[in-house]
Formats: structure tokens, sequence, C-alpha cells
């Protein structure tokens, strides 16, 4: 089974949309999302509109519970507290309440979903050293999962000691693994495509893939939206 994990969209259909085709092109038979599809970007209803139509595992992102009020804005930095409110102003009801229901952990089958990390999913922290990783191996009951929020894509391997590896191409060889996929919508890898991951069951390796988008486009939304500039300009630079 090859299962595309994607999360960290970030209100940016241009960039969803290349990452959609892209996972197709890579006979990607079921999808996992990890969560903030709203938040920076301007097409917030739009990629709701979207995930909820492919009917997929999805866990919550600290964007999207601060949209829904069940996050407080003051670890927010003004620019994502601006986007915060302005994305609030675009949703329904509707929107808000499918928001206000996701949870941020989540186990399907033999896989772990969370946004942040697995020990503390709903403090939203970074999964980013391997002591981060110690604490949710610890937790974690499959022996694959992933997380996403840092934006920078990377898997984690169990063992002593815990070691990490961002190749193309990651052979788990029966190991323990945590992968984060990068960013659909912001990377901050300083590589301005959009990222996605491609977990294969049965060659038991994790792959991480870029695609090129219309970078101008989901820029120019968010000037015409009325949105922090910054928020465009970092597309560019992937930062
Ligand atoms: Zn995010």
């Amino acid at each position: 089974m090859r299962t595309g994990i994607f999360g960290d969209i970030h209100a940016n259909l241009p960039a969803f949309d290349a990452v959609l085709d892209a996972m197709k092109r890579e006979g990607v038979e079921q999808m996992f999302c990890l969560g903030d599809v709203v938040g920076y970007g301007a097409d917030a209803k739009a990629c709701i509109d979207r995930v909820r139509e492919l009917e997929i595992p999805i866990v919550a992102g600290n964007h999207d519970w601060a949209v829904a009020g069940r996050l407080d804005l003051e670890y927010f930095n003004p620019h994502a507290r601006a986007a915060v409110e302005w994305t609030r102003d675009a949703l329904t009801q509707d929107d808000l309440d499918w928001l206000r229901g996701l949870e941020p952990l989540d186990q399907v089958g033999e896989l772990t979903l969370a946004h942040g990390t697995m020990h503390d999913p709903e403090d939203f922290e970074y999964l980013q050293t391997p002591y981060d990783a110690y604490l949710s191996f610890q937790v974690m009951k499959t022996r694959v999962g992933f997380v996403g929020h840092s934006h920078i894509p990377v898997t984690f391997l169990d063992g002593m000691p815990i070691t990490y590896s961002i190749d193309p191409v990651l052979a788990l060889e029966g190991r323990r693994a945590i992968g984060n996929p990068g960013s659909v919508g912001q990377p901050r890898d300083e590589d301005p495509r959009a990222a996605f991951m491609v977990y294969d069951s049965e060659a038991d390796t994790v792959s991480i893939h870029r695609t090129e988008y219309d970078i101008d486009d989901a820029a120019k939304r968010i000037i015409d939206a009325g949105l922090p500039p910054i928020l465009a300009d970092r597309l560019r630079v992937g930062r």
C-alpha cells in the first residue's frame, strides 16, 4: 500500500492542487492529512472544501484549532494572528464546527498521525530533535508514524542512538520511524516547492517528494486578500 502523507497546507490552494496531482502520479492509494489546513494563505475555504471532499483521516493543527477557538492566540506571532482572524471571517459556521471537531492525534490502522508530537499532541510542540523523537517513540503504539508542524521534511529512526535522515528515499528495514513530510503550503527548508511524503508499506520505505506550483498565484492571492505581505514573500524563499 502506498500512502500519501501531507500537511501544513496553510490555505495555499495552488500548492495543494499541485500536491494532489503529484500524489496521483506517485500511485498513492490512500492519503492522510497532518493538519493546519488553514492559516497564513488566502484560500482557507477552498482548502477546507478540498480536504473534506477527500474524506481522509486528518488531525487538527494549531492553526485549525486557533481559528476554531480551541486554542489561545497568545502563542501566535502577529502575522499568524492576523491570518487566524482573517481566516475566521472567511469561513462558514459549518467550516468552523468541522475544524473544532478535529483531534490532534489519531491512529489509523498501522500508522499514528499527529500534528506536533505523539507525546504531547495538544500542546503542539515541535518534534525536531532526537530527544523529542525519543519522547514520542515512548508512547507511539505503532511502528511507523507521522507528524507535521515544523514544515521541514525529515524522518527519525528509533534505536540507540536515535538518528534522522533527509534522504529522498529511506529504507526503514523494519525499524520504528517517525516521518515529517514538510509543508504543502509554506515550506521552511529554503526549498519553496510544495512537499509531501509517501510511505510504501510493502517496500517499507518513506520517500520525500517536492513539486513545483504557481507561487506567484498564491502570493498574489495573499496580497489581494489584504493579509500581511510577508506571508506572500516567504513563499518565494521557502522560509
Ligand atoms: Zn503549520
